[in-house]
């Protein structure tokens, strides 16, 4: 799965004479069939072979960027496939350079195809920037772990909360409750308070470190609840969820599973939010628009600052191969008078056209209240 230190590591890649091939492939099984999928990815390897033929390219340049090509159009060939498990292909290529990079998205992409000098990385960011990245403490009372969730990957941090080391002491008497002794169940209560303020420290700096949008506490609830005071508030405030866990036996699979959770409750209740500014804004005639038609006009004109789209949703269109002018079942262009081709999915055209225009693409769910208010809309970067 693709992370932002994978795009900072394709734009490091230089190369003196020979430009990036990027391309980029739609595979979303549920849109694009298989054969589709075949005719595209044909389509775009010719696409290349004429970009390379009709630049002015110095002998030694035009081969590699063939060759890359051929390495490509055998990659594509190889990998598509019925029923793939991925949505989005992107492929970055520069023999110059020793690059070949591949990378399986969770989300569609327009297909496409660029040969610049720098690896093309916009569709990727695009879909990076609807992810989360969740930090996760486990907390026991003389232990924690810190966890990495992010695109449905889970990497274990590398970070010792050993800051005082229990070894006079036996269990019973570190796990608090059930020795008699007052004295040292005291001293056991102050070792759980360092540790809980060690733990706390170390998660502040994490937090920061690791650019984390959300925490996830897991452990028991009276430790948690505990664990809480010693937090810096700006770290409370981002806490998205708990579920009860133990660290050093609460499995990996089981973690991911709890965060997916508290996930998804997080991009519900974020989505709804701006759909209802959305709604409201574009109501009182504010800088947004609701609807196809609507979202079509703003698009024209290079208006739409944040598109809005129910993720799974298809209508159909018309679009003018002669000046680019988008319509809802238009069988004559306005521009220029020429017949229209008709589209079965206008929303694949309309998130491309977005994505050139340098809009923000948002997915949201169809519990998020869009649907009521014509499945697609735009924040607007002005009046149309
Ligand atoms: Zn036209």
């Amino acid at each position: 799965m693709i992370t932002y230190l994978d795009v900072e590591d394709l734009l490091d890649f230089r190369s003196a004479k020979q430009p990036i091939i990027s391309l980029y492939l739609n595979v979303d099984g549920s849109r694009v069939s298989h054969d589709q999928q075949k005719v595209f990815s044909k389509n775009l390897v010719r696409e290349g072979r004429k970009i390379i033929e009709a630049e002015s390219y110095e002998i030694e340049v035009r081969t590699r960027l063939q060759s890359d090509l051929d390495k490509i159009e055998k990659y594509l060939s190889d990998e598509l496939a019925p029923g793939l498990t991925y949505r989005g292909l992107a492929v970055f290529a520069c023999q110059e350079a020793g690059m070949w990079r591949v990378f399986q998205l969770p989300r569609p992409v327009p297909s496409s195809l660029f040969i610049e000098e720098s690896a093309h990385i916009r569709p990727l960011t695009l879909i990076l920037d609807e992810y989360h990245r969740f930090g996760v403490l486990l907390l026991g009372k003389t232990q924690a772990e810190l966890y990495d969730v992010y695109i449905g990957e889970i990497i274990k941090v590398d970070q010792t909360f050993t800051a005082t080391p229990v070894v006079s002491k036996s269990p019973a008497a570190v796990d608090g409750p059930g020795s008699g002794d007052r004295g040292q169940s005291r001293h056991s209560e102050e070792e759980m308070q360092k540790h809980f303020r060690h733990a706390a420290d170390v998660l502040f700096h994490q937090f920061h470190r690791r650019h984390y949008e959300y925490l996830v506490l897991g452990g028991q609830q009276q430790v948690l609840a505990q664990f809480e005071n010693f937090l810096h508030p700006t770290l409370k405030e981002n806490i998205a969820g708990r579920f009860s866990a133990e660290p050093g036996k609460t499995r990996t699979a089981k973690i991911l599973e709890e965060v997916s959770l508290i996930e998804r409750k997080v991009e519900t209740k974020t989505e709804k939010l701006l759909v209802k500014k959305l709604v409201n804004t574009a109501l009182g005639r504010g800088l947004a628009v609701l609807g196809m038609d609507n979202v079509l006009t703003a698009l024209q004109v290079g208006a739409v600052h944040m598109l809005l789209v129910e993720d799974g949703w298809h209508t159909e269109g018309s679009i003018c191969r002669n000046c680019g002018f988008f319509g809802v079942k238009l069988e004559t262009c306005p521009g220029c008078k020429k017949e229209m081709s008709q589209l079965t999915d206008m929303v694949d055209e309309v998130i491309e056209s977005s994505i050139k225009t340098g809009s923000i693409i948002e997915h949201v769910h169809s519990q998020a209240g869009l649907a009521e208010h014509g499945h697609i809309g735009a924040i607007l970067r002005f009046h149309i």
